[in-house]
């Protein structure tokens, strides 16, 4: 079974993709992830973040080892990552990658923008998480101050409403959800709730009930 998990910036689908995917005992890939991981190789290399050819060749030459790299979860790199990601020759060198590892055995979580409209329009289930763009905020200042990263609420606000802006105007793939997927809203959940709510979906998409 492949689970499509989709929704803006910090509304917790990375978490709660992690999480369904150890209940089920399915592999998992954040595909933010791989976006980032672009964008953090041209800054690194000096290129600028709308070299096209310096961006596919990036792609192209990722190396998932490095996907557990703390640099990449820093804030300035995803807001890197979400002009990168609106390239479509990158998109477009990125979804072999994407498709293989949803169709390996013996099931998968993706959690992204377009997994379940592009990369996996089949998937079984889709879900698409949306968060008060507030508590999204709040949450991403409290993680990168974990981290130990200077962080101001109201420039992480104004920086995800930007990026929400940027990621769902793209003319390739951007972010919406797909007809068929269900709408969960993070914004008064916990983990354990949240899951909590991903896991029903998934067992009444099983049970073959009438969709929601
Ligand atoms: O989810 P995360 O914040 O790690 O994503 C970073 C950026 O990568 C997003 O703002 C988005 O522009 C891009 N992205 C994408 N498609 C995906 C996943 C991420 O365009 N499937």
């Amino acid at each position: 079974m492949i689970i499509a998990i989709d929704g803006p910036a910090a509304s917790g689908k990375g978490t709660l993709g992690r999480l369904l995917a150890a209940h089920y005992g399915y592999r998992h890939l954040d595909t933010g992830v791989i976006y980032r991981a672009v964008a953090h190789a041209l800054i690194s290399a000096g290129h600028d973040l709308n070299d096209e050819a310096a961006a596919v060749s990036a792609a192209r030459g990722l190396d998932p080892q490095k996907f557990g790299d703390p640099a990449l979860k820093s804030h300035p790199v995803g807001t890197a990552a979400s002009v990168v990601s609106a390239i479509p020759a990158v998109r477009a060198a990125l979804l072999e990658f994407q498709r293989d590892f949803a169709a390996a055995p013996p099931g998968a979580v993706l959690d992204g923008r377009d997994i379940g409209t592009v990369i996996c329009p089949d998937a079984e289930v889709k879900i698409f998480v949306v968060a008060d763009p507030r508590v999204r905020a709040r949450r991403r200042t409290l993680e990168a101050r974990s981290r130990g990263e200077a962080a101001d609420e109201a420039a992480v606000l104004a920086d995800i409403l930007a990026r929400d802006e940027r990621d769902q105007n793209r003319a390739v793939a951007p972010l919406k959800p797909a007809a068929d997927a269900y709408l969960l809203d993070n914004s008064n959940l916990d983990i354990e709730a949240g899951v909590r709510a991903a896991i029903d979906i998934v067992e009444a998409v099983r049970a073959g009930r009438s969709r929601g």
